[in-house]
């Protein structure tokens, strides 16, 4: 047990000295990034900083000008090991003509390797009861994805990444397009997933106050990592301030103060 702490856990996401220009525009220049496996971590950064771009070097999807990414410990993303990773983008526009109900989505979202065949039918079944239930779309499940709401759509998505138990779960902005009051549980829902499977999570948000209750390590991104650590050091004004460029007041000190508005310092 105790030799166990000392070791350093493995790494779910090993970036190195990564670099990438868009436009002739360098948008990530010399990012270093060790996520240890089995953690939910946030990626904060203002708009543009190159988190989404960061998230698509992870996956294969951007090819960097230099530096490398190692992913679950063994390389640089490819086919086999993306399966292993679950990827929920921002935002999904779906023709309104895309038929198909959550349930038909999610039945050809199951997922079709070589292993796959071999599998009783009737542990395919638990796999999708889980998820579904995990992620509380039970009572979805007959409607047109289509007709859903943002916060519903995300809930299906995730619920469709989880059929591949993924080892590494990648969520960018996850409450994009949640109504305000449904943003806690969503997080709760998320973390619940965390905790019950013991996968990797990489939160990329603005909820402030989300990342601060959930995610054990944070990383803020400008370019650069130009600050990592837990919460409680990284989300302080000095180190905000370095990431956004501004003065900003983490949410969390609203729970303390919950006139102050000091939360928009443009
Ligand atoms: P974030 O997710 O943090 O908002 P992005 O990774 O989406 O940041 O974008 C980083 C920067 O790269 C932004 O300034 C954006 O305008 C720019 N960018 C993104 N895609 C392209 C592209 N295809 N061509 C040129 N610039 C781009």
């Amino acid at each position: 047990m105790d030799i166990a702490f000392r070791i350093p856990k493995p790494a779910a996401v090993e970036v190195r000295d990564l670099q990438v220009q868009l436009g002739g525009t360098p948008v990530l220049r010399g990012v270093n990034l060790r996520i240890e496996a089995g953690r939910m971590v946030a990626l904060i950064g203002p708009n543009g900083s190159g988190k989404t771009t960061l998230l698509r070097c992870l996956l294969g999807l951007q090819v960097p000008h230099s530096g490398s990414v190692r992913l679950l410990q063994e390389g640089p993303p490819n086919p086999s090991l993306l399966r292993r990773i679950g990827y929920v983008p921002q935002r999904l526009q779906l023709d309104p003509s895309f038929m198909l109900t959550v349930r038909e989505f999610l039945a050809i979202r199951r997922p079709v390797t070589a292993t796959w065949f071999w599998r009783p039918s009737r542990q395919i079944d638990e796999q999708l009861h889980s998820a579904v239930a995990e992620m509380d779309v039970t009572r979805l499940l007959d409607r047109p994805v289509a007709g859903l709401s943002g916060g519903q759509l995300q809930r299906v998505l995730i619920c469709s990444s989880l059929l591949n138990e993924p080892e590494l779960l990648l969520l960018d902005e996850p409450t994009a397009g949640v109504d305000t009051p449904g943003e806690a549980d969503f997080y709760e829902l998320i973390a619940e997933v965390h905790r019950r499977r013991g996968l990797t999570v990489v939160l990329v948000s603005h909820d402030l106050s989300m990342v601060y209750r959930h995610a054990s390590r944070v990383y803020a991104l400008n370019g650069v990592i130009c600050c990592e650590g837990a919460p409680e050091e990284v989300m302080n004004a000095e180190s905000l301030k370095q990431a956004y460029g501004i003065h900003f007041t983490p949410y969390h000190h609203h729970h303390h103060h919950p006139h102050s508005h000091g939360g928009h310092g443009h």
